[in-house]
């Protein structure tokens, strides 16, 4: 046999699989260079009988069982394309996780486990169930493309860098509970037919769930997100929980369905992730029909979008505006500082005494408040500090407040009389406004 001959046949003899390239570009890479165990590919890569009861699956099973153990003995974790029973590095410190385009016909189980590097699951199916739970993967995690049959569990799971879940599909629940990711995560084009919590998860970056389908509920409560979340054109078939959720960057619900109730008491961060949160919330209970819940986040909305008109001025900007070559650019801005501080303060009666026109009982409680205040102004102006002096200043400021007609015509010129007339002309507003509220609140 010549050497040229011998070259020959042991490039038969390699497995025929083909990598995937630098840029995940399929069967552009390199060819696996494990021998062929048959059919012209290696153990690794050579399918498994569809019946898993047979004798065949099992004893292909423990070779390939075999072969995986030899090679994590070597720290070699590169298993791209490999078709493989079940997996189990539970409590496993290794350098990373190739399982680009990988089968794995059982439950993959990662608990407790150090990755040193990335885990990629890229293209991926599990026809088990993906366990991650209290693992730390010290680089990025990469999901997309995968394909999970079985669930998801990710809780207290730490990630160093980015999340990727990218057009995953998880057919059951996915839980993200307690996991810290250090970059951004995105469940873009994802799906998942359970439901997806992510209760008490802290993302350093952005959350995108662009086009995701939910198919049951998803759990933000107590969430801590650094950026932006996102559910452009998402589809949620469940309820949604955003209790205690903490957002730094915008939140985006445009084109998003939610088909259930949404929760949203307490969010915190920054206003325009609270206004975009509560007014979702606010539409999606209007949906239902339930006035009540609608009314509460159409305030809180307001509540975060007057907070959006208090601008930060910052001194340090305003001197670098003022080193700009076209001072102009100034002018608009002061004008935009002071129009902003003026409708945050006008609206301040519209907050706290109105309630946004949904409460009706802030009308009366402010009533009261006015009441006692021009109670205690009566009774300071007339220096007569006795309890029944102050008891009579007190029904004295109802009457004014109640009906001031005829006090404002016997009032003296004078301090008793300005705050006569001051009373006079807020008592009276505060009923009209009371009726209005009642009207636009169970008139429609
Ligand atoms: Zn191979």
């Amino acid at each position: 046999m010549s050497p040229d001959s011998e070259s020959q046949t042991n490039e038969l003899q390699r497995c025929v699989y083909v990598f995937r390239d630098k840029n995940f570009a399929k069967g552009k890479g390199e060819q696996c260079s494990e021998p062929v165990y048959s059919d012209g590919k290696c153990i690794l890569h050579i399918g498994l009988p569809d019946d898993q009861s047979r004798s065949e699956y099992k004893d292909l099973a423990a070779r390939k069982a075999e072969r995986v153990a030899e090679k994590a003995a070597k720290d070699d974790f590169n298993f791209e394309g490999a078709i493989l029973p079940s997996i189990d590095f539970s409590e496993w410190s290794v350098p990373n996780l190739n399982f680009v385009d990988a089968s794995i016909w059982e439950h993959a189980l990662f608990e407790g486990a150090t990755i040193n590097g990335n885990v990629s699951f890229v293209g991926a199916t599990i026809v088990g169930n993906v366990l991650f739970r209290d693992a730390i993967i010290k680089k990025k995690a990469s999901f997309w493309e995968a394909s999970i049959k079985g669930r998801a569990s990710f809780v207290n799971v730490k990630i160093g860098g980015r999340a990727s879940f990218v057009k995953a599909t998880i057919e059951d629940n996915a839980y993200f509970e307690e996991a810290c990711i250090g970059e951004y995560a995105s469940f873009d084009g994802a799906t998942i037919n359970g439901e997806a919590s992510f209760d008490k998860a802290r993302i350093g970056g952005n959350v995108w769930f662009d086009n995701a389908t939910i198919k049951e509920g998803v759990w933000l409560n107590g969430v801590k997100v650094k950026g932006h979340v996102s559910f452009e054109g998402a589809k949620i078939g469940g309820g949604a929980w955003f209790r205690q959720a903490s957002i730094g960057g915008d939140a985006s619900f445009e084109r998003a369905e939610l088909q259930k109730e949404i929760y949203a008491e307490g969010v915190s961060g920054a206003p325009q992730a609270q206004a975009a949160i509560y007014r979702k919330a606010k539409q999606v209970w209007s949906g239902l029909g339930d006035r009540d819940k609608a009314d509460y986040y159409f305030y809180h909305e307001m509540v975060a979008k007057r907070e959006l008109k208090k601008p930060t001025f910052s001194f340090r900007d305003a001197v670098h505006r003022s080193e700009r070559k076209n001072p102009k650019d100034d002018i608009p801005s002061i004008k935009k500082y002071v129009r902003s501080y003026a409708e945050y303060f006008l609206e301040w009666p519209i907050q706290h005494v109105t309630g946004y026109w949904v409460y009706p009982a802030r009308v009366i409680r402010a009533f009261a408040i006015f009441v006692l205040c021009f109670g205690f102004l009566f009774w300071f102006i007339a220096q007569d500090f006795t309890v029944t002096a102050l008891d009579d200043s007190v029904w004295c400021s109802f009457l004014t407040l109640f009906n001031p007609i005829g006090k404002i015509e016997n009032a003296q010129p004078g301090l008793f009389g300005a705050v006569t007339v001051i009373a006079g002309f807020i008592g009276p507003l505060t009923w009209p406004v009371f009726i209005a509220i009642l009207a636009k609140k169970y008139g429609r």
